[in-house]
């Protein structure tokens, strides 16, 4: 039988803003007072938070796609009883998190786009409201980081922008007028909870916007499972970074088979992050029998809390 004290860790997206973290205490905060219900409705709970908030690349803050109008979500959850559900590329709902938890009342596990709507929408979730502000300004900024010649991001250089991205970002580019500098562009901002109850369940949730720029249909590590995020008998682990890099790695299962191991929860996470180049942004959260914790190869917003 699990003794430790439950505990909740929340986390804001590796390279995002260190100013996130009171939204990220501020969800633990949310979180905790569900901890005594289960680890799932915890976590549910934290990103439920962190997608209303609006600052955050999830749920009401999430990034544009490239095309300057198109919004598509990842979210999932999971935890250490069996539950699992993910959606992906979908589009219209406020709180992705929700979706993901309805598909996992259904026979599958992850389901994408108009089917992924739908079910939300039968559900009787709440649909997206307006794009914000900022979210406009951050893809301005995006737009004219990609016109300057800057990378779009690890991997991805001047001639995959120039085969691929090139007209939809000259057609966003006529719809917007200059914004934010580009050096304020390009964070992640994703967000994600993992939990521990006092019956020793494990659960973890992560919702996203995707990685900016991305093209419509992109689908990144969050709603993937053991790639962003795992749960079983012996913990909890939620990844936050440049998707295309963690699929590779598997990163979720692979920090969660070593924390079964019995390797240090710390050492683990640090461990996974190793794995990456350092331009490849990278963050982790985790939780496991005895400890809690994060760690980033960036700055990223988290907060913990224990209950009981
Ligand atoms: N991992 C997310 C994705 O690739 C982005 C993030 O964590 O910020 O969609």
């Amino acid at each position: 039988m699990e003794t430790a004290k439950p505990a909740l860790v929340v986390h804001g997206g590796a390279g995002a803003a260190k100013e996130l973290e009171d939204g990220c205490a501020s969800a633990a905060e949310r979180g905790r007072g569900l901890l005594g219900v289960s680890a799932l409705a915890a976590a549910v709970a934290a990103v439920v938070s962190l997608e209303d908030d609006g600052r955050y690349n999830a749920g009401s803050g999430a990034a544009l796609c490239l095309d300057g109008v198109t919004v598509e979500m990842d979210a999932s959850v999971m935890d250490s009883q069996g539950t699992l559900g993910a959606v992906a590329c979908l589009r219209g709902i406020r709180n992705p998190v929700l979706a993901a938890q309805e598909v996992a009342q259904t026979p599958h596990w992850l389901l994408a786009g108009d089917g992924a709507a739908l079910l939300a929408r039968r559900a009787g979730l709440a649909p997206s409201g307006q794009v914000s502000q900022r979210v406009r300004q951050e893809h301005r900024a995006m737009l004219s980081r990609l016109h300057s010649g800057m990378p779009s991001g690890p991997g991805a250089d001047g001639e995959a922008y120039a085969r691929f991205w090139e007209r939809e970002a000259q057609l966003a580019a006529q719809r917007g007028a200059p914004g934010m500098s580009p050096e304020s562009a390009g964070r992640s901002d994703t967000v994600g909870a993992v939990a521990r109850d006092a019956d020793g369940v494990f659960a973890v949730a992560c919702s996203t916007g995707g990685t900016s720029p991305s093209l419509q249909g992109r689908v990144g590590d969050t709603p993937i499972i053991g790639s962003g995020f795992y749960a079983g008998p012996h913990g909890a682990v939620a990844a936050t970074g440049v998707g295309e890099h963690i699929v590779r790695h598997l990163l979720a299962h692979q920090v969660y088979g070593w924390i079964a191991d019995g390797m240090p929860l710390q050492r683990a996470l640090e461990r996974g992050v190793s794995l990456f180049a350092p331009d490849v942004e990278i963050g982790l959260i985790a939780v496991s029998r005895d400890s809690a914790g994060a760690h980033s190869n960036r700055g990223m917003p988290w907060a913990q809390v224990q209950h009981g």
